[in-house]
């Protein structure tokens, strides 16, 4: 099982996690033999101090797992999805068929991936849908940075304090190193964003910030012209505001592109997700037969992928597993036909245009999925 948010894992049963943001990680149990590359596990670990047992089998990217019990028919391996550190897409495979679940994928110019996005073809692709929707297009990434940046040396210049609100796993380390490349401004951050940050300094990822209790985080903080980070969804730590010098404060999200956030002075949409169209050129690459979309924008990214890449699609959550399943023997079994035919010399290619565009013409979604019933 992969990533299984709301099904709860069986006992020792395999079971795959993606990253180590926890709604991808909320369904695990400490006796399934659990894979995850060694960054997740070091990130899971320090997000889930309680847990005193876990049953973790690290995995390098492009390794093949080792399943317990084996099965030799079926390969699965991890490729880099470019989103926060450690994350990656998985690719299940047989002679017949590959299947990609793509996790959360990230945008271009991450700073702190450490590997970028890999897009692999595969026959069908389970793909998230965070930004899922036409209008959740983001400026580019240099246009936020430089927008980051001009709003914060404006406040900088008034010898106040500059407090980001932004996720702790991913956007804070987009941050941080965002200052540490173009600025010599000091970063000082909340005890959560430290400790994760740590772990990708571990991992080789190269960011210089102060913990807030620290001796020299609390100096510069009484100093100003200091760039705070704490983690998006808690309230400002009342000692960054009040004790020292004044702060103007900021929320770092995605949804910033399309809502108003009153409560700061100002927000800006860096995220660590690909946004609506890098997830379209996304797909496009892939190229698969069948997309399954999950996580968040769901209905809406599926009738944009069939809309504009004339490629069938459907929330994952809409179908049951048996229908998966028959929906991948169904690809398996037009591949082996494919192959037969390929084999004993018949012109393949005149034969599928004609069947397919007389298909895609006449066949809806519905009609799709109710061949396979
Ligand atoms: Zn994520």
């Amino acid at each position: 099982m992969i990533d299984s948010k709301n099904v709860k894992i069986p006992l020792k049963v395999n079971a795959i996690v993606t990253h180590a943001h926890s709604d991808h990680f909320a369904a695990m149990n400490s006796y399934s033999p659990t894979f995850a590359t060694q960054a997740t596990i070091d990130l899971f670990n320090n997000l889930k101090k309680t847990k005193t047992r876990s049953n973790f089998i690290p995995v390098e990217f492009n390794e093949q797992l080792k399943l317990q019990p084996d099965t030799p028919d079926v390969k699965i391996s991890f490729i880099p999805s470019g989103h926060i550190l450690g994350s990656a897409s998985v690719i299940v495979e047989n002679d017949n068929s590959r299947l990609l679940f793509s996790g959360d994928v990230g945008g271009k110019g991450q700073l702190t991936s450490l590997a970028p996005l890999k897009a692999v073809q595969a026959d069908i692709l389970v793909v998230e849908a965070t930004f899922g929707s036409p209008e959740l297009v983001f400026p580019s990434r240099e246009e936020i940075s430089m927008d980051i940046l001009k709003w914060s040396a404006n406040v900088i210049k008034e010898n106040k304090n500059v407090l980001f609100s932004a996720g702790r796993l991913g956007s804070s380390q987009e941050l941080i190193k965002l200052f540490n490349n173009l600025t010599n401004l000091n970063v000082v951050t909340h005890g959560e964003v430290t400790q994760l940050s740590e772990i990708y300094q571990k991992h080789g990822v190269k960011l210089a910030f102060h913990d807030s209790k620290s001796e020299e985080g609390k100096e510069i903080l009484r100093n100003g012209e200091a760039i705070i980070i704490q983690p998006r969804g808690k309230k400002i730590v009342p000692y960054f505001i009040t004790e020292h010098v004044e702060c103007k404060t900021a929320i770092v999200t995605g949804m910033a592109t399309r809502f108003q956030y009153r409560n700061y002075d100002a927000s800006f949409p860096l995220s660590s997700h690909a946004n609506f169209n890098e997830l379209i050129d996304y797909i496009r690459e892939v190229s698969p037969e069948l997309v399954f979309t999950i996580y968040g924008l769901e209905k809406k990214l599926a009738e944009a992928i069939s809309r504009e890449l004339d490629i069938p699609a459907i929330p994952l959550k809409d179908k049951t597993p048996n229908a998966i399943q028959k929906t991948s023997e169904k690809i398996a079994a037009e591949q082996n036909i494919r192959k037969n035919l390929e084999r004993e010399k018949i012109p393949l290619k005149k034969i599928e245009s004609k069947v397919v565009s007389k298909e895609k013409k006449e066949i809806t979604l519905d009609d799709f999925f109710k061949q396979d019933d």
